[in-house]
């Protein structure tokens, strides 16, 4: 059902009411305030022709659900879900002409250096990644075929945060899109559509869906001739999750403002005992004040959210100490669940960087990463600092 009945227009809501309400509407035959999940892989047509589903790849209630609400979370005009974040990937880099060229930032999800570097050469499209903490570096890099620019900020496990509307500004001169990886802060701190950009991608796996039980991705553009293109590909690839899953990461959605509040307490609480302690090295995260891009965090973000990073100090078996002595963080890959997990990115999620780059981008053997989950804080911080003593 289309948001008529209650004059709603998201653009002007807050987005936690925007996540409560759009794609919601209670179902007008039954009343149930949830929409139902609707399994039916086709749909009986009025008359031939006439229908508002077809067939489930093309589209299906739960699933445009969700899409509405991401897509007005993210204060755009239409969203594309997908049976992961790596599909909304394929997507994006499907709907560009061979021969494109296209630019991303150096420490960019490692899945996503996977597609660029051992794809997307079978399609003849080139890419190229560049330090983008300046900017204006970005001039320099630019060539008569690029058609793209790939950021994710913060970065991954880094946090390093680059200038999306500067670069979005730099990119326009030229022609070139931008697309923002925007699964590490959400739509509820970060909205780059509303900075310049013209895509936003995000695994649904990790905040949005929230609850480590949904592996989903999504797209989200204001741009009706880019929207045209993915509708296309979105159908014609089939990469699509199921009804189900929609309807799990539309119910994960509605609580993400929440959620990411507490992830940011927790995350800012961490950071600051693990900033203080006498085994810390030296802490990554965007709301510490020492943060070498905090001032344009705070200009750019609504939040600083729940991933940091820090640097141990000792060995890797200083770090294995540590991640075997948590009792909270579960040693695991994959974040932005309600449960706080850690790890080593060196040997685990960027493990497949070579030792160069991760040289270059300071991904050591002393490096660990915490997706801080949404627990009490205090049993965090006590978990911190008793991993902290065992790991000497
Ligand atoms: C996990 C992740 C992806 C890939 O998403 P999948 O849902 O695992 O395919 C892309 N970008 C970032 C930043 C991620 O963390």
């Amino acid at each position: 059902m289309e948001s008529v009945n209650r004059n709603f227009s998201p653009e002007k809501q807050g987005l936690s009411t925007v996540a409560v309400h759009v794609g919601s509407e209670p179902d007008p035959s039954t009343g149930a305030v949830i929409p139902a999940l609707s399994l039916s892989t086709t749909y009986k047509q009025k008359e031939l022709g006439v229908f508002k589903y077809e067939y489930s790849r093309s589209n299906n209630p739960n699933r445009e659900n969700f899409e509405k609400c991401i897509a007005a979370m993210e204060r755009g005009k239409h969203g594309f879900a997908y049976a992961s974040g790596s599909a909304a990937t394929a997507n994006i880099i499907a709907s560009l002409e061979k021969g494109s060229h296209v630019i991303s930032i150096n420490d960019v999800y490692g899945g996503t250096y996977r597609y660029f570097t051992k794809i997307c050469p079978q399609f003849d499209i080139d890419s190229e990644f560049i330090e983008l903490v300046d900017p204006e570096a970005l001039k320099a890099k630019l060539r008569k075929n690029t058609k793209l620019v790939w950021i994710e900020s913060p970065t991954n496990p880094t946090l390093r945060v680059t200038d999306i509307k500067r670069i979005s500004e730099i990119a326009h001169e030229y022609g070139v899109k931008v697309v923002v990886d925007n699964t590490f802060m959400s739509p509820a701190f970060q909205t780059p559509l509303e900075l310049g950009a013209d895509i936003v991608v995000h695994s649904v796996t990790k905040y949005i869906n929230g609850h480590s039980d949904v592996v989903m991705g999504v797209a989200v553009t204001s741009c009706d001739i880019i929207a045209e293109k993915l509708r296309f590909l979105q159908n014609s690839i089939g990469a699509v999750p199921s009804p189900f899953d929609c309807y799990q990461a539309h119910r994960g959605l509605k609580t993400l403002v929440l959620r990411m509040k507490q992830h940011e307490k927790n995350a800012l609480a961490i950071a600051n005992v693990l900033a203080k302690s006498p085994y810390v090295e030296s802490v990554n995260y965007p709301g510490l004040p020492s943060h070498p891009q905090h001032e344009l965090s705070k200009r750019q973000m609504r939040g600083f959210g729940g991933m940091l990073s820090f640097y141990i100090k000792g060995d890797v078996n200083t770090s294995k100490k540590f991640l075997h002595s948590t009792k909270y963080f579960a040693l695991a890959e994959s974040l932005g669940g309600v449960e706080s997990l850690a790890e080593l990115p060196s040997l685990m999620t960027h493990g497949s960087v070579s030792a160069e780059d991760r040289q270059k981008l300071g991904i050591t053997d002393t490096l660990i990463r915490m997706s801080c989950g949404i627990e009490d804080t205090e049993d965090l911080i006590e978990d911190v600092l008793q991993a902290l003593e065992n790991s000497q």
